[in-house]
């Protein structure tokens, strides 16, 4: 059964599958001593919990900042080198890092995946995973020039019309429901700011 306005994608990155539930932790990163699992007074979530040095270690979900590199008509993509979705092609976009804007992650990503660099980022579409804690923010750019070549994590970088793009090829269902939003606005001339979830779908029982 599907839910109306939210979109089901198969199949799913080989991904730890959170679920509102904390990454196996063991030892506290800040003293050592082994970590428990408590709900602290005011909260309503069990946590990692140090009682020895009284850390309280929460997990939130992380950002990850990309970009729709534009040139010509022609979209950028990169074809991964590393695992998860070894071969497959992508978006360039990666976990920001601490210190930088999510423009600056966008960038940065988009120069270590694809030797490239993008100029003009507007917000694209602003996508939530919730089972996998992470929210991606992709960003529309132009390519400053034609100078790319594959980063340490990709195999291959090319520039696609529209009517190359390897859909069956694709590594993961952010990135294709980001190029079927970006062709449908390209169609329309229109690039409203899109907000989405992605939603694992419910599990089949036998
Ligand atoms: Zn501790």
């Amino acid at each position: 059964m599907s839910i109306p306005g939210v979109i089901y994608y198969e199949p799913y990155p080989p991904f730890i599958q959170t679920d509102n539930i904390n990454i196996s932790m063991i030892y506290c990163s800040n003293c050592g001593a082994q970590v428990v699992e408590r709900i602290p007074a005011g909260d309503s979530r069990s946590r990692h919990v140090c009682l020895s040095c009284q850390t309280v270690h929460y997990q939130n979900p992380k950002i990850v900042a990309g970009c729709i590199p534009e040139r010509d008509g022609r979209l950028l993509l990169c074809r991964r080198a590393i695992e998860p979705r070894h071969g497959l092609w992508t978006l360039p976009a990666g976990f920001m890092e601490n210190g930088e804007s999510t423009e600056q992650a966008a960038a940065r990503e988009t120069m270590e995946e694809a030797c490239a660099r993008v100029e003009n980022l507007v917000l694209f579409g602003v996508f939530s995973i919730p089972h996998i804690s992470q929210v991606y923010m992709i960003f529309r750019a132009s390519l400053a020039n034609d100078d790319f070549r594959p980063g340490a994590e990709s195999l291959d970088v090319r520039l696609f019309e529209e009517s190359e793009i390897p859909w069956d090829e694709l590594a993961f269902p952010v990135v294709r429901l980001t190029l079927q939003r970006y062709f449908s606005d390209l169609q329309k001339q229109e690039f409203p700011l899109h907000v989405e979830d992605i939603i694992r779908p419910p599990r089949r029982h036998p």
